[in-house]
């Protein structure tokens, strides 16, 4: 594949070699780090006065962050990690929302060669500890309210947690925590970045699969390449842009298109630390005079519930929103109406585009310019090859003799594959060598995702062909959820899989089995809810709780999840030949 060029969006020949000479390199030769392309880059060309981040508040107070400022916090960040003993490749996670100084910690990670590892606010005290654990983090940033409700009862037993560093107003540090501005406060604002290898270790992002433990996906330095690079041939978006990506700063939307791309071009970029409504976002897209933005589609989805097609569009009707140029989204299934909603709504349609954790940057996109066939997906980006693979019994890519089969007549149903090269793939599961080394077959990179692709190359999302569940945008692993049910008393067996929901595409229902001497009434069913929230949070938590004595299960005794979706949804239960005997 590196032999192969593309035409680029701007009409050129494209190539990952041709995009990586769109960036500059650590002055001397000293390598490549993604904070050095995203902030001082811009500084030592002298556009450090230029705003790189507009962060309005929750009351809608407005503060302004420039490359120059963001240049010298980061600076401060660095040297306060240098202080705390924090080196190459030691883990810094981050634990809040969007706000000045998630910008200043990541860019000061990198820029001291340590590795970014962003956290969900939303999750619980449960998955909060295991990804801290499996990260081995030194550094956890964070607020002092999210460590008191998260961390502190658990820190014990996290040993390698050496430095907790409170961010925010009304923060006070206590024995064993820091505070944040008194960090930066004696910490100089000058530092080197040092020599930084372009494969290096920089971002950590913690992803589910359908067992085991969460994996921590590596990328490198080098991923800022693809990250500027699909920002600009997907997102349509140029230097002199104000741009919005509303992801969550803990999944790695966030940190790819929240952060690392919109610097390295040198554009303005919106960070809304406020809960979502309707008229907040789209007050937020009019002051700001946003040209870009990038969302989800259960955003899309709840401003559709707002404001349906064939209303007059009162609300957003009242905002200038002529700004704005491009819409695109990820993350989960945009529906065809949704499209057509914001050509009607907004005067402009949805473009969806599709990637992964691993992948680290966007592969296939609905592209500027290009019509869209509402419910595609779009066509892989310049310089990535994809395919969709015949699969076989387990619903999984079929290997024969080490060898994939692509299958090419359109409309064909497959696992959809990559060919690795591009610079953002990860390059491993944190100390999960043979995970990862099962991630490819025959050269090919595959995704756990179906797909189909028409007759001229548009790629159509079918399905996962595991049992990952995305709700609202985030993917969550039955695994996590069973074992959290599995802790509360009454609980023996547990069965967790993702239901569909017009708003959040999925929501996580679990099945369980109870223990002799407990009664399935509502009453459990509530207190079984209430533990697995409070252990794993909202976002991960099932809604929905249902007793069954008799959950189907292999003969090695695996409850089989697809066939308690398939009858849950009422859909054929497919092959059931691994299905124990029940008497
Ligand atoms: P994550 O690694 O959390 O970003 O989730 C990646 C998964 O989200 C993919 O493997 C897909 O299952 C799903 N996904 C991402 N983009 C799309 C899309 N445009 N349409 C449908 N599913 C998507």
């Amino acid at each position: 594949m590196g032999e192969e060029t593309a035409t680029s969006s701007t009409g050129g020949e494209f190539s990952w070699q041709w995009a990586r000479r769109q960036l500059d390199g650590l002055p001397g030769g000293r390598g490549l780090n993604i904070a050095h392309e995203a902030v001082d880059r811009h500084v030592m060309a002298g556009r450090g006065n230029k705003a790189a981040l507009r962060c309005v508040a929750a009351d809608l107070s407005v503060t302004t962050v420039t490359y120059g400022e963001l240049a010298r916090s980061s600076n401060r960040f660095a040297n306060a990690l240098r202080s705390l003993g924090v080196g190459r490749g030691d883990r810094v996670a981050t634990l809040m929302g969007r706000c000045p100084e998630l910008y200043t910690t990541v860019m000061g990670t990198l820029k001291n060669t340590s590795v970014s590892c962003p956290l969900f606010a939303a999750f619980g005290p449960e998955p909060v500890e295991e990804r801290l654990r499996l990260g081995d983090v030194r550094v956890l940033v964070t607020t002092q309210e999210l460590y008191a409700r998260k961390v502190a009862e658990r820190r014990d037993r996290l040993p390698g947690l050496r430095h907790v560093v409170f961010v925010g107003p009304g923060s006070e540090p206590n024995s064993g925590t820091l505070s944040f501005d008194d960090l930066l406060a004696r910490s100089g604002d000058s530092f080197t970045i040092p020599r930084t290898d372009p494969q290096g270790m920089a971002l950590l992002h913690f992803t589910s699969g359908t067992t085991g433990t969460p994996k921590g996906a590596v990328h490198v330095h080098e991923a800022v390449v693809a990250h500027r690079a699909t920002a600009s041939s997907a997102l349509d978006l140029r230097q002199d842009d104000v741009f919005w990506c509303t992801a969550d700063p803990g999944w790695v939307t966030g940190t790819s298109y929240g952060i690392v791309a919109p610097l390295t071009l040198g554009v303005t970029t919106v960070v809304d630390a406020g809960e979502y409504s309707a008229r907040r976002w789209y007050g937020i897209l009019a002051d700001h005079r946003v040209n870009v933005w990038y969302t989800a589609p259960t955003a899309i989805r709840m401003l559709m519930r707002t404001t349906p097609r064939g209303s007059p569009p009162d609300l957003p009707g009242s905002f200038d929103l002529s700004a704005l140029r491009f819409i695109a989204s990820v993350g989960e299934p945009l529906n065809p109406e949704a499209v057509r909603w914001g050509e009607e709504i907004l005067g402009l349609p949805i473009h969806d585009n599709w990637w992964q954790t691993e992948t680290g940057s966007i592969m296939i996109a609905n592209v500027a310019g290009e019509r869209i066939r509402p419910g595609s997906m779009g066509r892989p980006l310049p310089d990535v090859q994809a395919a969709v693979l015949e699969r076989g019994r387990d619903g999984r890519a079929l290997v024969t003799d080490g060898h994939v089969r692509v299958l090419n007549s359109p409309e064909a149903e497959g696992e959809l594959a990559l060919r690795p090269g591009w610079p953002s793939m990860f390059r491993g599961y944190l100390n999960a060598a043979e995970r990862y080394r099962s991630c490819f077959s025959d050269g090919w990179y595959l995704t756990g995702d179906i797909a189909k692709r028409d007759a001229d190359g548009h790629y159509w999302f079918v399905g996962r062909a595991d049992d990952v569940i995305k709700s609202a945008g985030h993917l969550i692993g039955p695994f996590e959820v069973e074992s959290a049910l599995m802790e509360h008393p009454a609980v023996a067996e547990a069965g967790v899989i993702g239901c569909p929901d017009p708003v959040a595409g999925e929501i996580v229902k679990a099945f369980v089995t109870l223990k002799p001497g407990f009664e399935p009434d509502n009453g459990l069913a509530r207190d079984i809810t209430a533990f697995t929230r409070r252990r794993l949070g909202p976002a991960m938590a099932p809604r929905r709780v249902s007793f069954d004595q008799h959950l189907p299960k292999t003969r090695s005794g695996k409850v089989m999840r697809r066939l308690l979706r398939a009858r849950e949804l009422g859909l054929p239960e497919g092959d059931i030949s691994a299905l124990e005997e029940t008497k």
